[in-house]
């Protein structure tokens, strides 16, 4: 593919030009490392002709990613939801959980949709995750829980949360879906607070196509896991435990042992594709690429974009321009779980506690990155962000004479 020069307003596929990209290039086209290795795995499990129900190779995937993280247990599941679902009624929350409405909308159903109420709070406008502070002011009698999600793969402020929860007598719950391989003070994502909960799903930075999972240093806790995930049963016709169906097949497990080996090296082209990111953004006024700490352990798997006021045009215009060019970057958590249903009914007014989660909905775009990703991609966000940032404010986003000319 030869990419076309971006230089000026002609060139641009909003005008009519031909897009930068000859195919869509979306925000998390799967990792998939090493399809030969996959296939001899799903080979062995049809040969063995054991499908589900705590095979082998869920067996397998547990253990080493419980290794790799560094934590106790690792109680895999059949997606993410399922897992959060199973964490926060296994740790025992009821009444009012506190939540972050700039997160995927899952944090929140899984409160819900165990009968509880999810209390959303506002985030740091710094790291995008909970505030501290707003949960301290959220707090009330039927307060029982905290779930914080660590963002982008960034972390929360895990020790501040730990001493609230402590202080108060709550339990913590952190969604780590987008924290795999990251890090905290050094220490891998997955052994903070009573339970940690993954998501392995296809877009994820490491995944089992669906699938997901629990991590603890509980061994009381893991157990009680293990017995809600499989229907409550504790032995072929005992069922001791109130339970659901969170089972992850061997096929998806398959997946993951297949993808396990290769997150470093996804993590390495992911690191190098947000640094060329950063170089082709470098300097235009009023676009920010998020920071990522540099003594942490990261994924890399969001590529983080605000665009902010000193930007000639709005996020959503240069979506539209890059969408053209067949750059699906994305909006992300738009407009805030408290403004998506049943939440935003429910809750009318939660939006004039949540200034910094309305702004950054507003704000933020994720650029598509991974291993899949066309080299030239970066090139042409860099180009048309350049090209964007030198026209006037308030010029029209397009120009519609060049439009038409090239209908006729
Ligand atoms: C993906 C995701 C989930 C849900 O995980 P699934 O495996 O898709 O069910 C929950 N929380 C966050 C922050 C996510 O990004």
């Amino acid at each position: 593919m030869t990419q076309k020069p971006i230089r000026t307003d002609a060139d641009l596929a909003i005008n009519g030009a031909p897009p930068a990209l000859d195919f869509p290039v979306h925000v998390g086209r799967p990792n998939v490392a090493d399809r030969d290795k996959f296939m001899w795995l799903v080979d062995d499990i049809l040969d063995r002709n054991w499908l589900t129900n705590n095979g082998p190779m869920v067996c397998e995937l547990e253990r080493r990613i419980a290794d790799y993280l560094g934590v106790k247990h690792c109680v895999a599941m059949c997606n993410g939801t399922i897992a959060l679902e199973i964490a926060i009624r296994a740790v025992g929350m009821s009444g009012e959980v506190i939540v972050p409405s700039y997160t995927f909308i899952a944090t929140a159903h899984a409160v819900s949709w165990q009968g509880l109420r999810p209390v959303f709070v506002d985030v740091s406008a710094q790291d995008h995750c909970i505030d501290p502070e707003a949960v301290r002011r959220a707090i009330t009698p039927r307060t029982t829980g905290i779930v914080g999600t660590h963002l982008w793969g960034g972390t929360c402020d895990v020790e501040a949360l730990r001493d609230i929860a402590r202080e108060n007598n709550l339990k913590l719950v952190f969604d780590a879906a987008h924290a795999f391989g990251c890090s905290h003070n050094g220490q891998r994502v997955g052994g903070f607070g009573d339970a940690e909960v993954f998501s392995f799903h296809a877009t994820k930075f490491f995944n089992s196509i669906e699938g997901g999972a629990v991590t603890t240093n509980d061994d009381a806790l893991a157990e009680q896991m293990r017995l809600m995930r499989n229907f409550g049963f504790s032995g072929p016709d005992t069922v001791s435990h109130p339970g659901t169906n969170g089972k992850m097949t061997e096929i998806n497990a398959a997946m993951g042992l297949a993808n396990l080996d290769a997150i470093s090296s996804v993590m390495d082209v992911n690191k190098a594709r947000h640094a060329a990111y950063a170089a082709a953004l470098d300097g235009i006024p009023g676009l920010h690429l998020m920071p990522v700490k540099a003594e942490e352990e990261r994924n890399h798997q969001y590529v983080v974009l605000e665009v902010d006021a000193a930007f000639p045009y709005s996020r959503d215009e240069l979506l539209e321009t890059l969408t053209a060019e067949n750059i699906l970057a994305r909006k992300y958590f738009w407009p805030g779980c408290h403004r998506m249903e049943p939440y935003r009914s429910l809750q009318p007014n939660a939006g004039r506690k949540l200034p910094v989660t309305e702004e950054l909905a507003e704000r933020i775009v994720v650029l598509p990155t991974g291993p899949n990703l066309p080299e030239e991609a970066i090139n042409v966000v860099g180009d048309v962000c350049q090209l964007l940032s030198r026209r006037a404010a308030g010029t029209a986003l397009s120009d519609n004479k060049l439009r038409l000319r090239n209908v006729s």
